[in-house]
């Protein structure tokens, strides 16, 4: 059995030190905020690049929180890759915001410049640049369309801890940037916890407003906020998962590494680009290929484990229909039923890999021939 994602794996190699970490804060009564809060807060801005981090309930509150905080025009348009996760977009409605979606490139699946700017309007207030599979997108050129256009960037980085962007880690690039530690993700909690960083003094201090209901002191409530507040458990647990994390990242990319070389010469598969001088967090390691679904069977019952991000396109979710995009000819709407996830994590080891690679070509072979 190879399998996708194996969670109880990294437990068993850490341990030691999570339970210590689970216990202390047990036995600290900190269950909400408190020192295991603020400590990890502290480490992970550090981590990321930014000057304030602010640990909140999980990845699509900080999406939703981070959007109210810039203030934006009620109403006003913003620009969401067609090819991400739902929440990069519910959050985007939720704040009373009109989606538009945006098209993806085909090779490093990152949001498309092209297709963004042609969707440039007076009404356009934003853009979500996902850094989707861990792989940082164009940010360069993000930043000269949002100068030029003045727009705010809101960087989602629910799959890339740790990526980097010309040696310098995504987050707080550009206006304010997200994150999950949905258990899954690279660095992923034992439940469900997210993060904001920024570098603007100002919108870390609205966001922890609206986070807490609107509060900086205990009952100084200034505007109506909500609850969303990073447990003190979890906080603990990802402290010291965080101290992992490199090493879990670099692993990633050996593996990575490992299936460019094994599959980079088999005609009909796709392989992803990976744009120079960047850092890629490889969450997931996505390929290309029109039989899709028969691989899948295939590995299925060779014993390995695949997943598929995303089945859908966005526009093509009855959630959007509304919004009539379904048929735009985007290479999102079309590649959709051609990605797989091959299954990548510090819990494979190098012969795991190559079988991988071996059923992956001998599939591939077969179908050929
Ligand atoms: C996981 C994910 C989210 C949402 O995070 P949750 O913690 O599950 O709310 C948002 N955006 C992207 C791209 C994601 O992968």
């Amino acid at each position: 059995m190879i399998k996708f994602l194996d969670l109880f794996y990294q437990y068993q190699s850490i341990q030691p030190e999570i339970d210590a970490a689970i216990r202390s804060t047990i036995e600290q009564a900190a269950f909400v905020g408190g020192p295991a809060v603020s400590a990890f807060e502290q480490a992970f801005a550090t981590y990321q690049q930014a000057e304030h981090c602010l640990g909140v309930g999980n990845g699509t509150d900080a999406l939703e929180i981070a959007i109210e905080a810039l203030g934006l025009p009620p109403g006003s348009e913003i620009l969401v890759p067609a090819n991400s996760f739902i929440a990069s977009a519910e959050a985007v409605t939720r704040c009373g915001h009109r989606v538009v979606f945006t098209d993806n490139d085909p090779d490093t699946y990152t949001i498309n410049l092209v297709d963004l700017e042609r969707r440039i309007t007076t009404r356009t207030s934003a853009v979500i640049g996902v850094h989707l599979y861990g792989h940082p997108c164009d940010l360069d050129g993000l930043l000269r369309i949002a100068g030029r256009n003045d727009l705010k960037i809101i960087e989602d980085c629910a799959q890339a801890h740790g990526a980097e962007y010309k040696r310098r880690r995504v987050g707080a690039l550009g206006d304010i940037g997200t994150f999950s530690f949905y258990p899954g993700k690279n660095l992923g909690a034992y439940g469900d916890a997210g993060a904001i960083v920024t570098n603007d003094a100002e919108l870390a201090r609205r966001c922890r407003m609206i986070a807490n209901h609107g509060r900086i002191e205990k009952f100084d409530h200034l505007i109506e906020g909500r609850n969303s507040r990073l447990d003190g458990l979890q906080a603990a647990i990802l402290s010291v998962k965080l101290q992992h994390l490199d090493n879990w990242i670099d692993r990633r990319n050996v593996i990575a590494g490992l299936y460019l070389n094994g599959l980079g010469d088999l005609p009909g598969v796709s392989l992803p680009v990976i744009r120079e001088e960047v850092r890629h967090a490889f969450h997931l390691f996505v390929i290309r290929l029109s039989e899709r679904d028969s691989l899948q069977r295939f590995l299925k019952n060779e014993g390995i484990g695949t997943g598929i991000h995303y089945p859908t396109a966005l526009p093509k979710l009855a959630a959007y229909a509304y919004l009539n995009q379904a048929s735009e000819p985007m290479h999102a709407n079309t590649l959709d039923h051609e990605l797989l996830s091959l299954p990548i994590g510090e819990h494979l080891s190098d012969e795991q890999v190559e079988t991988v690679i071996l059923a992956v070509r001998r599939f591939m072979l077969k179908a050929a021939g």
